[in-house]
């Protein structure tokens, strides 16, 4: 199956919004084993919607357009559907009622606007939209199946979940099969990551390994394709299982598992629980972690401990030692994280200190200086870390070292 997509809207040739909706249908159709091979994106104009689905219909047996679906004047994609489908506008008394039927449920009047959004072309097949008010739509165009949804990106992937990825499963069914699997590596820079897959994983005819980074994990995806799914799965799953002993304890995660996800559960599994002293991460981790639904069954509280007094009232850090070494320090991190798992009573508990920058570094402590303390019943290790990069990027690193550590802690508990 050729599959394209066909980004509608101003705001994305404008540069005001990032193209979410093309790549969460991308990938979605990656993992269904049919690759989108073409990917458009034009402006509300229905001249230029018209003309992209013509070129598109050239290479398309699928096309999935989003935007441009509102009440406003701007709103043009179903005109553009129109006119290169060489219908008509009409009213849709499916769409209307669905639309009417929206702000019935909410009792709010609906505005006569919003009846523009079932002026849809002829022959058009209604896609309901529970979560909005533009229905989308399916059209057919010479043997071409389009689809039109919502830009809202929430809407568009509840429906294209619903309508468009099974039409494609079924389709590439028994064709092929293409199954993909990511691991999620710590650790290693890329190229080690490609080093260790390489000297474990086997080559195998129809496995493909790519690496990209996200920062800061490194995501190693092997995509199997075979006469069919399950010969794929098989692929897939052996070269998984050698690429997990060449990566080791370096391999955090696997799919839509996260590093926090993943400490969640060991922290469940172990019934243990944490608290947190965060300097420079200023409650990061304590975010990340509590992103998490039921994180009050392992997390107990986080102190953000900013100031050295803070350090020394709060938290019980000894103010010589500060004095001494600095608030930047090992031994601090380590006090921190005793201290705060004595005031929470905690299993296990996290602490880091640094320099996050752009300023504040010396030769000694340069900017990304960071010191991370992990506490438990059987003593305190301290890691001091050198990280390069922004301030963000090097909180974002500091959270995942941290975590990291626990993780690999509560791996040996
Ligand atoms: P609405 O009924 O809300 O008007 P619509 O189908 O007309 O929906 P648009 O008006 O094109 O959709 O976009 C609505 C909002 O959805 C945009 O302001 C933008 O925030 C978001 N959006 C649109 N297209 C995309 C896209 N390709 N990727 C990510 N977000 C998008």
């Amino acid at each position: 199956v050729r599959v394209a997509l066909l980004s509608i809207g101003d705001e994305l040739l404008f540069g005001e919004i990032v193209d979410t909706n093309a790549a969460f249908m991308a990938s979605r159709f990656y993992d269904a084993g049919a690759s989108v091979s073409r990917h458009l994106t034009v402006g509300d104009a229905p001249a230029d919607i018209a003309g992209a689905i013509a070129d598109l219909l050239l290479h398309s047996d699928i096309i999935v357009a989003t935007g441009g679906l509102g009440p406003t004047e701007d709103d043009c994609t179903a005109e553009g559907a129109a006119l290169a489908a060489g219908v008509f506008l009409e009213s849709n008394p499916q769409a209307l009622a669905l639309t009417r039927d929206f702000f019935l449920r909410r009792g709010v009047p609906m505005h006569p606007a919003n009846a523009k959004q079932a002026e849809l072309p002829a022959g058009a097949e209604i896609i309901p939209n529970p979560n909005g008010t533009a229905s989308g739509f399916k059209l057919k165009i010479g043997g071409a199946s389009l689809y039109f949804l919502p830009g809202v990106p929430d809407e568009m992937a509840s429906m294209f979940s619903a309508t468009v990825l099974p039409v494609v499963l079924a389709a590439t069914f028994g064709v092929t099969g293409t199954v993909t699997r990511v691991l999620k590596v710590f650790g290693l820079s890329e190229p080690k990551s490609e080093e260790a897959v390489r000297s474990s994983v086997s080559a195998r005819a129809g496995l493909r390994i790519a690496y990209c980074v996200n920062f800061p994990e490194v995501q190693v995806k092997l995509r199997a394709t075979a006469a069919d799914f399950t010969s794929a799965t098989a692929m897939v799953e052996e070269a998984c299982a050698e690429a997990r002993t060449g990566l080791a304890d370096h391999l955090f995660a696997e799919g839509a598992d996260t590093m926090e996800s993943v400490v969640a559960r060991l922290l469940r599994e172990r019934h243990a629980t944490i608290s947190l002293a965060e300097s420079c991460t200023g409650g990061l981790i304590a975010k990340r972690l509590t992103d998490l639904p039921g994180s009050s069954d392992y997390f107990l509280e986080s102190v953000v401990s900013y100031s050295n007094e803070s350090k020394t009232s709060l938290i019980g850090v000894p103010e010589g030692l500060i004095a001494d070494l600095g608030a930047v320090s090992g031994a601090v991190a380590e006090k921190m994280a005793e201290g705060v798992r004595r005031l929470a009573g905690s299993t296990l508990s996290l602490a880091v200190t640094g320099i996050a920058g752009p300023a504040g570094g010396t030769n000694e402590k340069p900017v990304g200086t960071v010191f991370v303390a992990l506490a438990d019943g059987d003593g305190t290790e301290v890691k001091e870390f050198r990280f390069a990069g922004s301030r963000d990027r090097i909180r974002t690193i500091t959270c995942f070292a941290a975590l990291d550590m626990l993780r690999r802690r509560l791996l040996r508990r």
